[in-house]
């Protein structure tokens, strides 16, 4: 098929929608159908240095905009997004592949943080305290960093965005987005409707590109912070060049989650549960459960559960109402799922390359892969796709030794119905994100987001609080008004109080 008519997505800096100086483009998929579907601009330095001079021009007036009209803003924002809500989930499950009904979930969570935000004024109180020596006060305050930079991954291609700006312009910050050169259509949306919620022109930008575009973002000199989500060797790379260039980092990496399965749980919820977890979005998300930990006589019964119910899993496009699962993203995603699967490691129960769906489209069925060990690449490589894994161990204590050797410590699972083992697991385990008898335990947006070990390089997990305290930095203030005929100076540090 020929690509030359086929729209071309365009940056949006300072309020406009432009090709800047950009050339190069990448295709974007329509993954149920394996055809391009539209081209994307991939970014210059200059157009990254065009969108960082619309940012930094407008931050000062936009600092300056007081907390609660900045709030009003988010309101507004908030306003709209339900209004579009469909549309929202139609653009993201027509280029990422995910159902409707996923995306819209997406949505949901993306704008559970703009509403944290709408409390901006209450979320940046600072501290007080009178008459900390005599005559003299103590306050503290938080202020804007300046330009923020968020870098996104395809697969929630409008809430881990919104993990980021939100919070980082309500705090009076402006921004410059770099979403996934695979699913930016969205991103573009978004940046309407900033605008129509009142939002000047700007404060958020967008920026479509590759590695081009994010080293022109990490090295420019005017980017004060720089908020990451994607895959793990990414994320170290964006975190050490970033910080080098003196700016703060938060950098949140790839998964590998577990789900330990106690004997004692109930394995007909348990394997409903770890077929959402494991198969939704095909596997593409980074709380997904990839790896099930069966502990003692618990594994035979789950593995014949989830086989049963892996094989009942309406795969088919996301626009399509039955479809429970769409396809993979990318030509790439599909052939290297369908590698991992035919590595000959473990006991493929169920095989996902099986799976037959009408024309070019990137799927793969649900796997479920048993008896597989810690040494196997089905084990230790984020596959990033429908592929459960189950590796059997005789005891609590056993899994919970297997889960802390491993480097990624997104999320975690378990399935028991004994409160003893799950407060012995959650004190024990080395991992950020814990679920007891829930397998994607993704906090709420008035909580912060954000995993241990591979999964996060910086100190400040994501949206909540720390997403507060990330997108700002303190003053503290010592206050005397001096009365000039009672108060002496000395040379000296104080002595009394
Ligand atoms: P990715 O790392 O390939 O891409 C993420 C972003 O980095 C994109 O904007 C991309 O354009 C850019 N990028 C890619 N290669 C680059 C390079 N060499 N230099 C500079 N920039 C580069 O990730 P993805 O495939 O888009 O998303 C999937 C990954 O994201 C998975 O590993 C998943 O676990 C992870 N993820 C993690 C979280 C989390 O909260 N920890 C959330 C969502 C996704």
């Amino acid at each position: 098929m020929s690509t030359t008519a086929l729209e071309t997505i365009n940056h949006v800096i300072g309020g406009a929608q432009t090709a800047g100086a950009s050339t190069r483009t990448s295709p974007v998929y329509d993954p149920a159908t394996g055809q391009v579907q539209r081209n994307v601009l991939l970014g210059t330095p200059a157009d990254v240095d065009a969108a960082v001079s619309a940012a930094r021009a407008a931050f000062d007036a936009w600092a300056d905009t007081s907390v609660v009209r900045r709030a009003r803003v988010m309101f507004k924002f908030r306003e709209l997004i339900v209004e579009h809500t469909d549309d929202l989930a139609r653009i993201i499950a027509a280029e990422h592949g995910k159902t409707v009904e996923d995306a819209k979930g997406e949505v949901i969570r993306g704008m559970e943080v703009v509403e944290y935000a709408c409390g901006i004024a209450e979320l940046t109180k600072g501290e007080f305290s009178d008459q900390v020596s005599t005559d003299v006060d103590l306050h503290s305050f938080r202020q804007p960093l300046g330009v923020c930079a968020g870098i996104t991954p395809f697969n929630f291609p409008i809430m881990v965005p919104m993990w980021m700006h939100p919070v980082a312009i309500a705090t009076g910050n402006t921004f410059v987005l770099k979403p996934s050169e695979r699913d930016p259509s969205v991103s573009n949306f978004i940046a309407d409707l900033y605008a129509r919620a009142g939002l000047p022109d700007g404060v958020f930008n967008v920026v479509h590109g590759d590695k081009v575009a994010v080293d022109a973002i990490l090295d420019h000199p005017d980017v004060d912070a720089v908020s990451f989500v994607g895959s793990t060797p990414i994320a170290k790379y964006i975190y050490e060049r970033a910080t080098q260039a003196g700016k703060r980092v938060q950098a949140l990496g790839g998964a590998k989650n577990h789900a330990i399965v106690m004997p004692d749980a109930d394995l007909d919820f348990t394997s409903d549960q770890l077929i959402a977890a494991g198969y939704g979005s095909a596997g593409q998300r980074c709380m997904a459960i990839s790896v099930t930990v069966a502990v003692g006589d618990a594994a035979d019964e789950l593995v014949e559960k989830i086989r049963l119910k892996a094989l009942k899993v309406t795969v088919g496009p996301g626009l399509e109402p039955t479809s429970e699962m769409g396809p993979l993203v990318t030509p790439e995603a599909r052939d290297r799922v369908k590698d991992y699967i035919g590595r000959g490691e473990g006991d493929v129960v169920v095989d996902g390359r099986e799976l037959q769906v009408e024309g070019d489209g990137f799927f793969v069925g649900p796997t479920l892969i048993d008896n597989v060990s810690t040494d196997m690449s089905v084990y230790r490589d984020e596959i990033f796709g429908p592929v459960l894994t189950v590796l059997r161990v005789d005891t609590l204590d056993e899994a919970i030794d297997l889960i802390n050797a491993n480097n990624y410590a997104n999320g975690v699972a378990i399935f028991t119905s004994s409160g003893r083992a799950a407060r012995e697991f959650q004190r024990r385990v080395h991992v950020g994100m814990i679920g007891v008898n829930v397998p994607i335990p993704v906090p709420m947006a008035f909580y912060s987001f954000g995993g241990w070990k591979d999964s996060l390089f910086g100190d400040h997990h994501i949206h909540g609080p720390e997403g507060v305290r990330f997108y700002t930095r303190g003053k503290v203030v010592t206050t005397r008004w001096p009365d000039q005929v009672s108060d002496p100076t000395h040379l000296h540090f104080p002595t009394a109080s």
